[in-house]
C-alpha cells in the first residue's frame, strides 16, 4: 500500500514537471509573424537585389526622429540619429542597430552588400573610408527596403496591420491606446491615385479608403488581438459609411500583408457572420499606403476631443 502511494506521488511529480516544461517551451518559442508579401517594386529591390533610381525614394530626405524597420520582416534596422545626407540619392546611415544588418561581398567583386540579418532581404551596400561622418561608414539603403516608424524602437521584430473603418481619427484613437502598439499612422490606401490629398480622397473618386497603419511589438501583442479590437471599435455592418461619415472612403476594409492575416480576417468575419451580423468589411491585399497630411495625425490627442463615431462594442 505504501509503495503504491509512493508511486502515485512520483507520477504526480512527473506530470507536474511535464506541464512546467510545456509551459516554458511555449514562452520561449514565441510565434514570429510571417514575412510581408511585397509589392512588385519592393520585390525587385528586396528579393531581386535591385536598386531604386537615385532621389526617388520617400526616405531620402526624411530626417524625422524614429526607427527604420525592414519592409519584409519588420526588424528594427537603423535609428534616425545615424542618418545623414550624403547627397547620393539614397538614405544614408553611418551605423546599424547592432546585429540587425549583415555584410557580404557583392557578386560584382567590388562592393559590400548589406542585407537584413533576420530575413536576408537586400537593403543596399555599405561603403567605408569616405569621410562623411566620424564613423566613416555609409550604409546606402533603398527606401523601398524600409518602413519608417516615428518612435525609437527596441531592437527586434515589429508587425504591421492596415485597417479602414470610417474616419481614421477614431480608428487611430482606439488602436493607439492598445498595449503593444508602438505607432498608428493615418493615411489612404486601396485606391488608384498616387500620393492623394485629403481633399482628393474626400471627393470619393480616388478609390482610396481612410485607413490606419499600425506598427506593433510582436512580443507584447498579436495581429489576431488587434484585428478583433478593430472589429469591435467600429460597426463592420455599415456599407460605405461609418456613422455620420458617408462615402466609399469611409468603408470597412482589412488590408492584409500576408496570408496569415488574410486567414485570420476571414476567420473573424466568419465568426461575426455566424452571430448574425451582416458584415460589410472587405478583405483585400494591401497596396501602397500613403500617409495623410500632418494635421490628421494624432488628431484626438492633439485636440483633446473625443471620437464622435467610434466606440467599443464587445463582439467576441
Ligand atoms: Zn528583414
Amino acid at each position: 500500500m505504501r509503495s503504491m502511494f509512493k508511486m502515485f506521488i512520483q507520477i504526480n511529480k512527473i506530470l507536474l514537471l511535464l506541464i512546467l516544461v510545456i509551459m516554458s517551451s511555449e514562452n520561449f518559442a514565441q510565434k514570429q509573424p510571417p514575412l510581408n508579401e511585397l509589392l512588385p517594386a519592393e520585390s525587385a529591390v528586396i528579393l531581386g537585389k535591385g536598386t531604386e533610381p537615385p532621389f526617388s525614394g520617400k526616405y531620402e530626405k526624411l530626417f524625422a526622429t524614429g526607427t527604420y524597420i525592414c519592409k519584409q520582416c519588420g526588424s528594427a534596422l537603423f535609428y534616425s540619429d545615424s542618418k545623414f545626407d550624403a547627397h547620393c540619392g539614397w538614405p544614408s546611415f553611418d551605423a546599424e542597430i547592432p546585429g540587425a544588418v549583415t555584410r557580404k561581398p557583392d557578386p560584382d567583386g567590388r562592393r559590400t552588400e548589406i542585407t537584413c540579418s533576420y530575413c536576408g532581404g537586400h537593403l543596399g551596400h555599405v561603403f567605408t573610408g569616405e569621410g562623411f561622418t566620424p564613423r566613416n561608414t555609409r550604409h546606402c539603403v533603398n527606401s523601398l527596403s524600409l518602413d519608417f516608424v516615428p518612435t525609437k524602437l527596441e531592437p527586434g521584430r515589429y508587425g504591421t496591420a492596415i485597417f479602414a473603418g470610417g474616419c481614421f481619427w477614431g480608428v487611430e484613437y482606439f488602436l493607439q491606446k492598445e498595449p503593444g502598439v508602438v505607432s498608428v499612422t493615418s493615411g489612404y490606401t486601396g485606391g488608384h491615385v498616387k500620393n492623394p490629398s485629403y481633399r482628393e480622397v474626400c471627393t470619393g473618386k480616388t478609390g482610396h479608403a481612410e485607413a490606419v497603419k499600425v506598427i506593433y511589438d510582436t512580443r507584447k501583442t498579436s495581429y489576431e488581438k488587434l484585428l478583433k479590437l478593430f472589429l469591435e471599435i467600429h460597426d463592420p455592418t455599415q456599407v460605405n459609411r461609418q456613422g455620420p461619415d458617408v462615402g466609399e472612403q469611409y468603408r470597412s476594409e482589412i488590408f492584409w500583408l500576408n496570408s496569415e492575416q488574410k486567414t485570420l480576417a476571414e476567420k473573424y468575419i466568419g465568426i461575426l457572420k455566424s452571430k448574425g451580423l451582416n458584415v460589410a468589411t472587405r478583405i483585400t491585399k494591401a497596396s501602397e499606403f500613403y500617409e495623410a497630411e500632418d494635421y490628421h495625425q494624432d488628431y484626438y490627442f492633439k485636440t483633446g476631443k473625443l471620437p464622435y463615431c467610434h466606440g467599443y462594442t464587445k463582439r467576441f
